[in-house]
């Protein structure tokens, strides 16, 4: 066996092997050069804190890889399987070409050996015949899928990025790496397959099925060898050609992604969004200009391979909203790329327009989508600060604020009227500053003071009392916890809220907080210390409890066909997606889900402070409308239950609008339970 195995320039004259080396040596020092001009960026930016515990972030990245390749799998078959072949093909293919070149540069020159032959050398032929063709096959599949036009999210129109950049260039290089790899790949087959017809092969034809079969196809259609000897050659340059044009191409290229896909996914935060980090920069606070980022962020940019599943997800696009999640990320990485960089030009009002800034619900749809976990969300915040900062903001905004910081809530209503609804419940409720209580309701601005809201605040105290809860509330002392407040980019008052509420818990006995808003439930588990050792919960996993336990016990099962609606704050950012289906069932209900539920929840467009902004005109409709839709569209479903009071107001204020009000009821949870009891 000792025989069998090739020598890659042993047919050629010496000064192809020279021309080789020469090419292979531009194309390298492009490539360095290229990746030099990418990352120097990185070393001039702020630090970014992320090399903690850098092997679980690594094993996290590729566990990562692992789950979003399988949901990719699972939501479009045809392209997961397209994905699969690529990836699997090109990592074997680059592995093969690492071997060939050490076997060949390295082994044979400076030790005398060649371990590429043999038993070895056949096993490396198959593998590199099998995984080729899964390549070539991927690549096409790829290829099908543009040109068939079939995924609009893969189609770039001008105003989907933003002013100044160039769609057409971003299309240019899709192609353009599809063409060079798909060069590569076929050119490789070819010279295989001219190689075997001209030579033979010193080893059985299984080995080798795919040249064999070429070289068969070949000669049927009449090559001759001598033919075969002359084109060998000129299809070993086109080959190669392709490969280095492809190594040189690398870092002016989307596939780039393949280097800093990966580190994006090794130093992400699997927190981001989740809990906001303070400010680092101030004066003015957020981000500005191109000195602003960290490397972890100027890495995320680099990332993006323009897939567009954050596009697709966002429902400030599908309103007509001017931002796309996609759109942000191109203008940013174009801004570090640009001239502008280097003149401390601010992004916002040069390419990103504040109003794409404002038009962000926060739902986390995007980060949630993205393979490559860009974090869009601390992104556009940090631009929010530096827009508060300099008092750049919607009138609605400023008039929350500005009422925020006076009352402690955003309704302008004096303290005292926090109460007010109790006067609905026939029963006192505790006051938790007062006695000690086993949960302290931490009951929210919209559930407080918004007169829809009032009614299911107090039916939810009312289950409370029925089920002989012991629990209480703050009552006059409590202010708005600040998750969205911290989330339009105002971090002093956030801090401010945050501060005197955290002082009055300190005061209170009790063993968990509960709350009825998914807001103020993300934000005192995720960014307030922890409270007295307690947990935080939201009704719908304490009404779980309960059920689990026993002490809530449905006397009647309801006979509805129902849908229910994730809150963002609930599902995607805190992973609660069970407690609410196991109560509804619970309830006997029949449940019949939207298409976009669980993880695919489409946002109702109240997050990120944007139920406190002026609605502007999209031109579309809003995220709510679109939602209610989605829902009265289900067959025979007439409630659509939700578990967030502002879900409660955008989808009652929906439902209205649409004419709905015949066809559609939207009920709380709590409502169901209470009918059910
Ligand atoms: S968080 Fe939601 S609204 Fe904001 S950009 Fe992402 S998908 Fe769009
Ligand atoms: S940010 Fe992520 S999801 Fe959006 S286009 Fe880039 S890679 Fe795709």
């Amino acid at each position: 066996m000792e025989e069998i195995g090739r020598e890659v320039f042993d047919a050629f004259p010496d000064w192809v092997r020279i021309a080789f080396y020469s090419s292979a040596a531009v194309a390298i020092l492009v490539f360095v050069l290229g990746v030099w001009f990418r990352g120097r960026n990185y070393l001039k930016a702020r630090k970014a804190g992320r090399w903690n515990h850098l092997l679980s972030r690594v094993a996290r990245a590729i566990a990562n890889i692992t789950l979003r390749r399988s949901r990719i799998r699972k939501d479009d078959p045809f392209a997961g399987l397209a994905h699969d072949f690529l990836l699997w093909g090109f990592l074997v293919l680059f592995l093969g070409t690492l071997i060939l070149t050490v076997d060949e540069d390295f082994s044979k020159p400076l030790l005398g050996v060649s371990f590429l032959n043999g038993t070895t050398y056949l096993w490396y032929s198959l593998f590199l015949d099998v995984f080729g063709v899964l390549f070539v096959v991927g690549l096409g599949m790829m290829i099908y899928r543009r040109v068939r036009g079939t995924v609009p999210r893969l189609s770039f129109r001008e105003q989907e990025v933003g002013q100044g950049l160039r769609v057409d260039r971003f299309i240019m290089d899709d192609w353009l790496f599809l063409a060079l790899l798909l060069l590569a790949g076929i050119a490789g087959f070819a010279v295989e397959g001219v190689r075997i017809l001209r030579d033979g092969t010193s080893f059985p034809q299984e080995w080798s099925p795919i040249g064999v079969a070429l070289a068969s196809t070949f000669a049927a259609l009449g090559l001759s060898e001598e033919a075969a000897f002359t084109l060998h050659m000129g299809l070993w340059w086109l080959h190669a050609a392709g490969a280095l044009a492809l190594i040189a191409y690398i870092p002016f290229s989307k596939a780039f992604h393949v280097f800093a896909g990966f580190g994006s996914l090794v130093f992400s935060d699997d927190r981001a969004g989740r809990r906001l980090d303070a400010p680092t920069l101030t004066e003015p606070t957020g981000f500005r200009q191109v000195s602003d980022f960290t490397w972890a962020q100027l890495l995320q940019l680099d990332a993006c391979v323009r897939c567009g599943r954050c596009h697709e997800v966002c429902p400030a696009q599908a309103s007509g909203l001017p931002l796309s999640p996609r759109g942000l990320i191109l203008q940013l990485r174009s801004f570090v790329g640009s001239h502008r960089a280097n003149g401390g030009t601010a992004f916002v009002g040069s390419g990103i327009d504040a109003e794409s800034v404002w038009s962000c619900a926060t739902c986390l749809a995007c980060m949630d989508a993205c393979p490559l976990e860009i974090e869009h969300i601390p992104l556009l915040i940090e631009m929010r600060r530096y827009l508060v900062s300099r008092g750049e903001m919607d009138q609605g905004l400023e008039t929350a604020l500005t009422s925020l910081g006076r009352y402690g809530n955003s309704f302008r209503k004096p303290a005292r009227e926090r109460k007010g609804w109790t006067k609905r419940v026939p029963s006192t409720i505790k006051d938790a500053t007062r006695a000690p209580v086993e949960y302290l309701w931490f009951v929210g601005d919209y559930a407080s003071f918004d007169p829809r809201c009032q009614t299911v605040t107090a039916r939810t105290a009312a289950v409370f009392l029925r089920l002989g809860l012991d629990f209480g509330i703050l009552g006059e002392g409590e202010r708005n916890a600040g998750n969205d407040v911290r989330r339009v980019g105002e971090e002093g008052l956030f801090e401010a809220l945050r501060d005197g509420n955290v002082e009055l818990l300190k005061d209170c006995t009790f063993r968990d907080i509960v709350t009825t808003d998914p807001h103020t439930y993300n934000t005192l588990k995720n960014e307030y210390p922890a409270p007295n050792g307690g947990r935080v919960l939201h009704y719908t996993e304490l009404l779980d409890e309960l059920l689990r336990s026993g002490r809530l016990r449905p006397s009647k099962k309801l006979p509805y066909r129902v849908t229910y609606h994730d809150p963002c704050y609930l599902g995607r950012y805190n992973g609660v997606y069970d407690a609410p289906r196991d109560v509804l069932k619970a309830l006997g209900v029949e449940l019949v889900e939207m298409a976009r539920s669980g993880p695919n929840s489409f946002c109702c467009g109240a997050g990120g402070g944007r139920v406190w902004m002026t609605e502007a005109d999209g031109g579309k409709k809003r995220p709510a409308d679109l939602r209610v839709a989605e829902a009265a569209a289900l067959n025979g479903v007439r409630t659509l239950v939700v578990a967030c009071p502002k879900d409660y107001v955008m989808f009652t204020d929906a439902v209205k609008a649409a004419g709905l009000a015949e066809r559609l009821e939207v009920r709380d949870i709590i409502e169901l339970v209470e009918e059910a009891l």
